[in-house]
């Protein structure tokens, strides 16, 4: 059993996109692991209305943490360590946590749509992206290669190192 991280209480499994996910009824938030959060993206199923497009793009795409992201504390469910704030593949104004180990992210309500209408429309616009990043990508991609170095058996699928590039698990400066 997995608690809300806001201390509505116990989430609920709910199915969604072919895997499952723990949501809480109360604040609406979401808690998976990167591989669920992998998938969902992945999978294009849901899908939205031009308008609620329209009004998530206007909101996001924006670099930065709000210092008030930081104030708020977030402990992972399963192992009480304190969640710092990801600005979801750096700059997309989607802010979510995630935990130190890896034992998964938490999206506050509606952060899920917003992530999945970015990364599509990020991969629309993926030639731009891609010297956008270019750099970036490089040098994640050697500290990465140097992981791999120390522990083959850790290294995660091609999609995975990029989402999780996204996620800022792997680090790098810009
Ligand atoms: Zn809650
Ligand atoms: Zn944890």
């Amino acid at each position: 059993m997995v608690n809300c991280v806001n201390g509505c209480g116990s989430l609920k499994a709910v199915a969604y996109e072919g895997v499952t996910i723990d949501s809480c009824n109360s604040c609406l938030g979401i808690w998976l692991d990167y591989s669920e959060l992998t998938h969902i993206v992945k999978t294009k199923e849901q899908s939205w209305s031009n308008e609620y497009i329209e009004s998530i793009t206007n909101e996001i795409d924006k670099p930065g943490i709000h210092n008030s992201e930081n104030d708020r504390n977030l402990s992972c469910p399963k192992c009480n360590e304190v969640m710092p704030p990801v600005n979801y593949q750096y700059s997309s104004g989607i802010i979510i946590n995630t935990c130190p180990s890896n034992h998964g992210v938490w999206l506050d309500s509606g952060e899920l749509d917003k992530i999945q209408i970015f990364m599509e429309k990020w991969r629309e616009t993926a030639s731009q992206n891609q010297s956008k990043y270019a750099a970036a990508l490089a040098e994640a991609k050697a500290q990465h290669e140097a992981q791999l170095a120390i522990d083959p058996s850790q290294g995660p699928s091609r999609f995975e190192f990029i989402n999780a590039i996204f996620l800022g698990i792997l680090k790098f400066t810009e």
